[in-house]
């Protein structure tokens, strides 16, 4: 009896069990996961695609995404934080996620996200020209390019503990994400909460963070801004004094300053807006008792521990 054909079987056979225990090894299917699938514009999202090898690169897709999204090492993979503008329109949308290795797919991940419906409140405001003045596009566009530079980079770990506190408590007198009418035109959406409260009045910060921005722009006034690591970045404006320099690490409660109507201000108030990268979030989301992200990130903790 021939036995070679018995011989050449083994042999094929073994290679395909050691090339599947290769593969196994060393190409763990990446999963993507996110912290919410259903969510309201003004909020944001933690996006977390575990394992990544290091030698493979991300690319996300998202209708609702205005900027790129920035990842960071996490564990075995990477996360994001991922904003959903105010403006993006209630339904369902797909995250499509490409892992590139050299310039080619080598796999395509989906998740599927519910943004919801929310109503804005429409606000009518009422300046003199001689305030409207100080609201040219010119002066947007400066203090812009000092803005944009601050939240250019991020800590690659976050630096904030638990829930965020209000920098300041007082009447809210602008919510987040209302339409403003001035002298009956449209001036576009509020990207914070304006705290009403008297001049010099404390204001804290937020969270930890890392001091970014510390100086007067034309449209905010004095104004400082916090890097609390992962894209997630806090806003104070329109204040009277600023108490903290750029580089300067400061921590959850420590006073930046005191409550001013420096800039375009129609009145001592705080501005106070928090962002990823430059796209503006809801503050009283990072405030909530029960917000998603952070449960998740609690789990996770235990989960590596
Ligand atoms: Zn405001």
């Amino acid at each position: 009896m021939d036995v070679w054909p018995v011989w050449i079987a083994l042999l094929v056979g073994a290679v395909l069990v050691l090339y599947a225990l290769d593969l196994g090894e060393n190409e763990l299917q990446p999963k993507i996961t996110l912290s919410a699938d259903h969510i309201r514009p003004g909020e944001f999202f933690l996006l977390q695609v575990d394992p990544l090898a290091s030698d493979l690169s991300l690319q996300i897709a998202c209708p609702f995404l205005d900027e790129e999204p920035r990842f960071f090492r996490y564990g075995q993979g990477v996360v994001a934080l991922i904003p959903v503008d105010y403006r993006t329109r209630p339904g369902d949308y797909g995250l499509e996620a490409e892992i590139v290795r050299g310039g080619q797919i080598v796999h395509r991940l989906e998740q599927g996200v519910t943004v919801s419906a929310r109503d804005f409140a429409i606000q009518k405001l009422y300046v003199s020209a001689e305030l409207l003045s100080h609201r040219d596009e010119t002066m947007w566009a400066e203090d812009r390019v000092h803005t944009d530079a601050a939240r250019a980079r991020s800590n690659s770990d976050p630096l904030w503990e638990g829930l965020f506190q209000p920098a300041l408590t007082g009447r809210i007198t602008t919510q987040f994400g209302q339409i403003r009418l001035i002298n009956d035109q449209e001036s576009g959406r509020h990207s914070g909460l304006d705290i009403a409260a008297p001049r010099g009045t404390e204001v804290a910060a937020s969270n930890n963070g890392e001091v970014v921005l510390a100086r007067f722009l034309h449209v905010t006034g004095n104004t400082v801004i916090l890097d609390h690591g992962w894209n997630l970045f806090s806003s104070y404006s329109h204040l009277d004094r600023i108490e903290v320099r750029v580089g300067q690490a400061v921590v959850k409660d420590q006073t930046i300053g005191t409550v001013g109507s420096t800039g375009f201000s129609t009145g001592p108030h705080l501005h106070w807006a928090v962002s990823i990268g430059t796209t503006f979030v809801d503050p009283e989301f990072v405030l909530g008792e029960a917000l998603p992200w952070s449960s998740w990130m609690e789990q996770e903790d235990v989960a590596q521990r």
